[in-house]
C-alpha cells in the first residue's frame, strides 16, 4: 500500500491492535462459550443479548474485529476504479465517485477521537455515508460496511501526525474496488460474512 499507507504502520494495526482483539474475544468466549458459537454478524445486531458483565467488551473487541477484517479486504496495491452496480450504486444514493469521496473525507474529518467512516449498505442495495464512534459497526444498526476508513490514530499517525485529512485523501488509492463489488453483491445476496 506504499507510499499511501506505509509498511510499519500496517504491521502494528495488523499484528497487535486487530491482533489484541482476537485474543480478547478468545477470552470472552471462555467464560461465555455462546459468543464463539454464534454467527458475529447475529451478536453485533443484538448485543442486549450477551451477558451485561462483558457486553461491552464484546461491543468493543467484536466490532473491532468485525470492522479490521472488512478493512484489510477492501485494500490492496492495485486499486481500479468502481464500476458496475457499484458504481450506479454511488452514482444513485451519493451523488456520484467525486463527491462520494469529498463527502466521506469530510466525514472522517469530522470524526472527534476515535472511530470509522464507512459507506454502509442495506439488503435492498442502498447505500449511505455514515461514521461511528469507537470499534462499532454498522451490523449493530442492521446494515452492513461496503467500505469504511479507520480514523483511529493508530491507522495513520506514524506517517501523517496529525494531518487526518491527507491520510483520509490518500487513502482512497489504496481501495481494491473488485473487493468491494463482490462486498456489494454479497449484501445484496444476504451472504457477506462481516
Ligand atoms: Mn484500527
Amino acid at each position: 500500500l506504499e507510499p499511501h499507507i506505509d509498511a510499519r504502520t500496517m504491521e502494528i494495526h495488523h499484528g497487535r491492535h486487530h491482533a489484541t482483539f482476537i485474543t480478547n474475544l478468545n477470552g470472552f468466549a471462555k467464560d461465555a462459550p455462546q459468543i464463539a458459537a454464534k454467527p458475529i454478524p447475529e451478536i453485533l445486531a443484538d448485543l442486549n443479548a450477551v451477558p451485561e458483565a462483558i457486553r461491552t467488551g464484546v461491543r468493543n473487541n467484536m466490532g473491532g474485529h468485525a470492522n479490521h477484517t472488512m478493512f484489510w479486504q477492501i485494500m490492496g496495491p492495485k486499486g481500479g476504479k468502481p464500476a458496475g452496480e457499484v458504481l450506479a450504486a454511488i452514482d444513485r444514493d451519493l451523488g456520484g465517485v467525486e463527491k462520494m469521496q469529498n463527502d466521506f473525507n469530510a466525514a472522517g474529518g469530522r470524526v472527534f477521537g476515535s472511530g470509522w467512516v464507512f459507506v454502509t449498505v442495506t439488503k435492498d442495495g442502498k447505500l449511505a455515508l455514515e461514521t461511528r464512534p469507537n470499534q462499532d459497526n454498522p451490523m449493530m444498526d442492521g446494515k452492513r460496511a461496503l467500505l469504511g476508513n479507520d480514523v483511529w490514530e493508530h491507522a495513520y499517525y506514524l506517517k501523517y501526525q496529525n494531518r487526518r485529512a491527507d491520510y483520509l485523501k490518500s487513502w482512497w488509492n489504496t481501495v481494491n474496488w473488485a473487493k468491494v463489488a463482490e462486498r456489494y453483491a454479497a449484501a445484496k445476496a444476504g451472504t457477506l460474512a462481516i
